[in-house]
C-alpha cells in the first residue's frame, strides 16, 4: 500500500468524516487571513463550525483516526465491504496536526471520530491517547468532542471523559430493527448500556468529592448522539419518540439528525434517494419543540396519520392548525405554557412579552416588536384593541399564512 503523506491523509480523513453530523455546522462566515498576510482561517480541509457548551460557535479540526473499519454497516461509506481509499493517521499525526492548527489559529477545537480497526478497544485506546497527549503533554486547552465506540470497555470511555469536553455514542438508526438490519454488527443494547454507563459517570463525577469537596472535570459539555434519517422506513413520530426517550432515558444534550446520503455500491436494502433535506430540518424544530417548548413527542404529530412532519410549515404551526380550539390565546393573560405554543413565539418574545406586561397591558403593535413576525402569529392571539375574529377557523388560514414553497433540492 501507497505511503500516504500527512496531507494526504488529512484529505481522506476529514472527507469521510463530514457524514457525522453531530459536530453541527453553524451558519459563521469564512475568515480567511492567508491573502491578508495575518494569522487564522476558518476554511480549509477538515474545518467545520460547531457549538461549544457555553454558545459560542467554534472551528473545529473533524477528522476521522481511521476510515479503515472491521464492521460493514450498509448506510456507512466506511465499511468494509466499501471501495473507498483508507488513511490512517498515527495518535503522533492528530495530536501535531491539532497543536499546528490551534497555533495558527485555524481552529479552536478537534472533533475526533474513527471507524474501527481490530477491535473496539485498540481503536478507543488510541483515541484516548490522542486526547490524553493533547491535554497532559501539549496543555491544549481548546474543545474536543470524542466520539466513542460503544464496544469499547467501560474504562477506557472513562478515560476519554477526564480530557474530552464531550462524548457521543452514535444510536446509529431510530429503531433496534433498522440497527439489526442495516448495522448486524452492531448491538442497539449495548449502546444503551454504553449511554447509561456514561450518564451516571457524568452525573457521578458533577458531585464534589468527600476528600476534596472539588468536582472531577468529566466531560463538561455531556453527551450526545446522532440518528440517521431516511435510511429505513421509520416515520418522524417514531424517530421524535426515540428521541424523547434517549433524552429521559440519558440526559443527552443533543440528538444529531443526519439525513442519509446514498453511497456509491449501496445494498439494495437502502433507498436509492436522500430524504429532502427539508425533512432534516423539521425534525430539528420538532426536537427544539420537545426541548425548550413544553411539547410532548405524541402531541406533535397528533392526527397526522402518515406520522410525518410538514415539510411546507414548521411543526408549531402544523399543530396549531390542526388545534384551533386552543385558539386565540389572551397575550394579556395566558400563561407561560401557552404564549409558547403559539406559531411564530419564540422563547425569548414569550419572556419579553411576560415582562412587559407586568407594567402594561398589550396592544397589537406592542406584540409586534416583540415578536419577529406579527402576520403569523394575528390570528392566534388577543391583545387589547384586537381580536382575529373568524380568521383563526378560516379554511384557508394556512395558505395565508405558510411561506410559499421554494426550492431547496435541484433534484
Ligand atoms: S462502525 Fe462506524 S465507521 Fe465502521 S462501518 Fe459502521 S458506521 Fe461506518
Amino acid at each position: 500500500m501507497a505511503v500516504l503523506s500527512t496531507r494526504e491523509k488529512l484529505a481522506i480523513l476529514s472527507d469521510a468524516a463530514k457524514y457525522d453530523a453531530s459536530c453541527a455546522s453553524s451558519g459563521a462566515g469564512g475568515r480567511d487571513s492567508l491573502k491578508s498576510g495575518g494569522i487564522g482561517s476558518t476554511e480549509g480541509m477538515g474545518i467545520c463550525h460547531s457549538y461549544a457548551p457555553d454558545g459560542r460557535c467554534i472551528s473545529l479540526l473533524k477528522i476521522l483516526l481511521t476510515n479503515f473499519c472491521i464492521y460493514d454497516c450498509s448506510y456507512c461509506i466506511n465499511r468494509s465491504s466499501s471501495n473507498v481509499r483508507r488513511a490512517r493517521f498515527t495518535v503522533d499525526e492528530v495530536v501535531r496536526l491539532t497543536m499546528d492548527f490551534y497555533k495558527r489559529n485555524y481552529i479552536e477545537g478537534l472533533f475526533l471520530s474513527s471507524g474501527v480497526i481490530r477491535s473496539p478497544d485498540e481503536t478507543m485506546t488510541e483515541m484516548v491517547e490522542v486526547v490524553r497527549r493533547l491535554r497532559l503533554d501539549e496543555k491544549f486547552g481548546g474543545y474536543i468532542h470524542l466520539k466513542t465506540i460503544p464496544e469499547a470497555s467501560a474504562e477506557l470511555v472513562e478515560k476519554a471523559g477526564l480530557y474530552a469536553d464531550r462524548l457521543s455514542i452514535n444510536v446509529e438508526l431510530p429503531t433496534d430493527e433498522g440497527v439489526k438490519r442495516l448495522a448486524p454488527e452492531k448491538r442497539p443494547e449495548t449502546i444503551r448500556v454504553s449511554m447509561a454507563k456514561l450518564r451516571s459517570k457524568i452525573e457521578e463525577k458533577a458531585e464534589p468529592t468527600l476528600r476534596t469537596k472539588t468536582r472531577e472535570r468529566f466531560a463538561p459539555g455531556g453527551q450526545s448522539t446522532q440518528m440517521i434519517v431516511g435510511a429505513d422506513a421509520t416515520p418522524d413520530a417514531g424517530i421524535l419518540k426515540t428521541s424523547a426517550r434517549l433524552y429521559g432515558s440519558y440526559q443527552l444534550r443533543r440528538v444529531y439528525y443526519s439525513a442519509f446520503s446514498p453511497i456509491p455500491d449501496a445494498s439494495s436494502a437502502l433507498p436509492l434517494r436522500k430524504p429532502p433535506l427539508m425533512r432534516e430540518h423539521r425534525l430539528y424544530q420538532a426536537d427544539w419543540l420537545m426541548r425548550f417548548y413544553g411539547f410532548d413527542q405524541s402531541e406533535i404529530l397528533d392526527g397526522q396519520p402518515d406520522g410525518m412532519l410538514d415539510l411546507e410549515i414548521d411543526p408549531k404551526l402544523a399543530w396549531a392548525l390542526r388545534n384551533r380550539a386552543s385558539f386565540p390565546l389572551d397575550v394579556n393573560r395566558a400563561d407561560k405554557e401557552m404564549l409558547l405554543r403559539i406559531p411564530g413565539f419564540g422563547t425569548r418574545a414569550v419572556e419579553r412579552i411576560i415582562e412587559t406586561r407586568r407594567f402594561k397591558r398589550l396592544r397589537l403593535e406592542d406584540v409586534g416588536r416583540l415578536c419577529q413576525s406579527i402576520a403569523k402569529v394575528r390570528p392566534f392571539i388577543v391583545a387589547d384593541g384586537w381580536s382575529p375574529g373568524a380568521t383563526t377557523d378560516a379554511a384557508r388560514l394556512r395558505e395565508t399564512i405558510a411561506p410559499k414553497p421554494r426550492q431547496l433540492e435541484l433534484l
